[in-house]
């Protein structure tokens, strides 16, 4: 891309983290000013947007017949291109002042994602209001936001696990030598704690509560002290709500399927990675980002089962949105992009 006629970018240029599960909002010289659910609640009948963010993730699971919560990039591509407009126009729009002009905006986007769901995407941001999009792939925004020397001739290699996808990348003078996107992620560890629920206990819950649990008592790896919770739903077979309690190493257990396809796509990327470069990775090892980089024991087990080290970033949940920040400043970093 012509790079020439976007130097300059002016203090209300924003940088853009359009996540499966949470969309976050940079403003240049400002920082991020917009962390929210990427969830849209609409009217059934009128296709009317309803509520967007935090409001409509409250929705999710409880709403009546003519109300319908949507999740438009759930598995990391544009489910609903007309809910994405409105969700990306309705956060552009809450962090602008009237005063400004269009901002010029970088829009961080999952690596997985088809040319026709990227122009999408940036349709999407022009009629939202933006003067000009330049899309980036998620995975080089998060390395470049944990701080990660990417333009640099050796290997920066970034895990990034959201919700719908986990990114994983080797970059090398800024540009990704071997990635692999899958869609496997927080959504799939969510939704194996619901299967482990019913199966086990005849319990039916919803998927919020099974993101509670695994925020609460989820892991990759023993703990050392195993934990318990107290959980809600309703009894598959008598019908009506009932209460169980559950323990660290059962959800351990229920998470296996998932996690063990996220450590063989960590593997198989690195068994495409050129050998001067996994040379490099095992002394620098890699870095994890996004929300699932958190569950507990995820870096340990990951560290074992591919012999590097690994850490995780300091905010694994801002990464994408920093990095989109740092290019915000750096247009060098933009130099060759998707
Ligand atoms: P995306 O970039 O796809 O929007 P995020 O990086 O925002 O995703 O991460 C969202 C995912 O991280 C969700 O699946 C959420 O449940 C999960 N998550 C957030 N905090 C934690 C935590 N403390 N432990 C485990 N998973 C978490
Ligand atoms: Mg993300």
């Amino acid at each position: 891309m012509a790079l020439k006629n976007f130097l300059g970018f002016l203090s209300n240029d924003i940088g853009i983290d359009l996540g499966t599960a949470n969309t976050l909002v940079y403003v240049k010289d400002r920082g991020i000013v917009l962390r929210e659910p990427s969830v849209v609640a609409i009217d059934a009948v009128s296709r009317r947007v309803l509520a967007v963010g935090a409001e409509a993730k409250a929705m999710l699971g409880r709403t009546p017949g003519n109300i319908i919560a949507i999740r438009p990039m759930k598995d990391g591509v544009i489910a609903d291109f007309d809910v994405t407009e409105a969700m990306l126009s309705y956060f552009i729009k809450k962090v602008r002042s009237s005063s400004w002009a269009n901002p010029r905006v970088i829009i961080a986007i999952p690596s997985g994602i088809t040319a026709v769901e990227r122009r999408a995407v940036m349709d999407s941001a022009i009629s939202a209001g933006a003067s000009k999009v330049i899309p980036v792939a998620e995975p080089k925004a998060a390395a470049i936001g944990v701080g990660l020397p990417i333009e640099e001739p050796s290997a920066n290699m970034i895990v990034d696990i959201g919700g719908g996808t986990t990114e994983i990348a080797v970059i090398s003078l800024g540009g990704m030598v071997v990635s692999k996107s899958i869609r496997i992620a927080g959504d799939e560890l969510d939704a194996a704690i619901v299967h482990y629920m019913k199966r086990a206990y005849n319990l039916i819950i919803g998927d919020r509560t099974a993101e509670e649990i695994k925020i609460r008592v989820g892991s990759a790896y023993p703990l050392d002290e195993e934990l318990t919770m107290e959980v809600k739903g309703r009894d598959s077979v008598a019908g009506l709500p009932k209460t169980i309690h559950v323990t660290s190493q059962e959800i351990r257990e229920a998470l296996s399927d998932p996690i063990n396809a996220i450590v063989d796509a960590v593997r198989s990327t690195l068994e495409r990675c050129p050998p001067e470069l996994s040379a490099d990775l095992v002394d620098r090892g890699f870095v994890m980002a996004g929300g699932g980089s958190l569950i507990r024991g995820i870096d340990r087990l990951l560290s074992e089962k591919t012999g590097l080290p690994v850490t995780v970033a300091e905010d694994p949940l801002s990464a994408v949105a920093n990095g989109t920040g740092i290019m915000l400043n750096n247009l060098h970093l933009l130099s060759e992009e998707m």
